[in-house]
């Protein structure tokens, strides 16, 4: 085995580039925390979530006491269309592809007679993009809530745009008035997912000269109970997590953080109260609220220089990359399990190929006796030399085969869009094309991993580069 063999990480552990980027070159990485630096079992955070969710409707008179909470009903990447109450999953060009109303599927025709003409188009407030983990709770709940209110069960008018603005104002609340917090807290063994090479892998990383900072939108008191939890124990003797990083920004409120000017304060990490800031940042020092273009001047870098790595598609990668054109990586968490499907499905996948193939091929042959019946008919005939009713016959037993065929692609084709989600299929596909949220990625992030201690395999000193990628007149693919 060569040296670079023994280093070789499992499939869903690589960093893949949309965008080359020489980390060698990087003076600075921002890290976000939750569910970036910090892993949540999404099923028990999420559940805790909905949970608070339930109980804030439940006391406004909703009737919610049997809705429960369901981790596999939506996955990232999903769009919720408030106009109609739905669910859906679209494809790179923003086309409906499947959906959900509530909780159940729409069929091909129902979906089809609803979304032929339209695009999602996330600019516009009908549509809410499923960012982050967190999001799962929301769309989960949403999906209930539109039964209700078909059902004329919800105690108050409204429709489905209003309804999810009732659902969004409650997880709000639930997220920023502490009382959930305080149960992570309290019980950290039971929501966060250990990886004792996150720690290491910045280590390295300090180690190897970068500025390391802790952008995060979450307050300094949970800030600092989670990572003294996740890092601490897997840091050298007598050093903290606090001694990883350059600046420590917490209540960060990105994505206004990389946009305006918000002010700054430093905490006052005993007591957590702030204090007005001082005439600068000091090395190792935490801060309250900030904004992106004080740390670029402190820093003395900008753009390119700064590498800013988490897991929120809009707040963390998509603003920081088209306003500060800064470096960007976006953690998903769920491509491990995504690439391990797709390894386990590709000799299925390799027999889905092949029939595909031939499919094509005969329906090639079958245009082509088509087009040569048409012309034996047509006024102007040249073509006669095979009988119409020879080339009937022909085309009879094509059609024969390509039935046959299909009956073998459907069971493939139809496993294939249950990878990952039974009901939504894989996150980075829409059938054969790219999914939404994948065409997101490769826009906005440039490089994306399942999580950050896939550095620890590639190293502070790796030069990441973009494949050739294919393109569809390219002659053999
Ligand atoms: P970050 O990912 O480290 O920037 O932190 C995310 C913070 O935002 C956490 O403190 C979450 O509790 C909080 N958060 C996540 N989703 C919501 C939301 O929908 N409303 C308000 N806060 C949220
Ligand atoms: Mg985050």
């Amino acid at each position: 085995m060569t040296t670079a063999d023994a280093h070789t990480p499992p499939p869903g552990r690589g960093i893949f580039c949309n965008r080359t980027l020489n980390l060698r070159s990087i003076h600075a990485v921002g890290y976000d925390m939750d569910y970036t630096l910090i892993h949540y079992r999404v099923d028990q955070w999420e559940r805790r979530a909905f949970e608070h969710i339930r109980q804030r409707l439940s006391a406004r008179g909703w009737p919610v006491d049997d809705v429960t909470f369901d981790p596999d009903a939506v996955t990232r990447g999903l769009v919720i269309d408030t106009e109609l109450g739905n669910v859906v999953k679209a494809n790179r060009f923003g086309f409906v592809k499947r959906a959900f109303h509530g909780t159940r599927a729409l069929q091909y025709d129902e979906w089809r007679g609803v979304y032929a003409r339209t695009q999602v188009d996330l600019g516009e407030p009908r549509w809410v993009f499923l960012n982050t983990l967190f999001s799962i709770s929301e769309a989960c709940m949403y999906m209930h809530l539109v039964e209700l209110l078909d059902a004329r069960r919800i105690p108050e008018v409204m429709g489905y745009p209003e309804l999810y603005a009732v659902v969004r104002r409650t997880l709000d609340e639930a997220h920023m008035e502490g009382e959930l917090k305080r149960e992570i807290v309290s019980d950290p063994d039971r929501f966060v997912e250990l990886d004792p090479d996150v720690p290491l892998a910045l280590l390295d990383q300090k180690t190897a000269g970068k500025k390391l900072l802790l952008i995060t939108n979450s307050e300094w008191d949970y800030t600092a109970a989670m990572m003294k939890y996740a890092f601490d124990r897997f840091l050298p003797t007598g050093t903290t997590w606090r001694d990883l990083f350059h600046l420590v920004m917490v209540s960060a409120r990105k994505p206004d953080f990389f946009s305006t000017r918000t002010p700054v304060y430093e905490v006052q990490t005993d007591t957590g109260l702030l204090r007005p800031f001082p005439t600068g940042f000091a090395p190792g020092g935490v801060y309250h609220g900030g904004n992106a273009h004080q740390v670029e001047r402190h820093l003395g870098v900008g753009g390119d220089d700064i590498l800013y790595v988490g897991d929120h598609m809009f707040t963390d990668v998509h603003i920081s990359k088209s306003i500060l054109r800064w470096r960007t990586a976006l953690i998903v968490r769920e491509l491990e399990a995504e690439i391990e499907a797709t390894v386990r499905f590709a000799p299925d996948q390799a027999r889905l190929d092949g029939l595909m193939a031939k499919k094509e091929r005969l329906e090639f042959a079958f245009s082509q006796l088509r087009v040569q019946l048409q012309r034996g008919r047509a006024p102007h005939a040249s073509d006669t030399t095979t009988s119409a009713h020879e080339l009937e016959r022909r085309m009879g037993e094509l059609r024969q085969e390509m039935l046959e065929l299909d009956s073998a692609i459907s069971p493939l084709a139809r496993t294939s869009g249950e990878l990952f989600n039974r009901r939504w299929g894989p996150l980075m596909r829409a059938g054969n094309d790219k999914s939404h949220l994948a065409r997101q990625v490769e826009r906005y992030a440039d490089i994306y991993m399942s999580r950050v201690s896939n550095f620890l395999f590639q190293t502070p000193f790796v030069y990441l580069r973009s494949p050739r990628g294919s393109l569809p007149h390219d002659p053999i693919r």
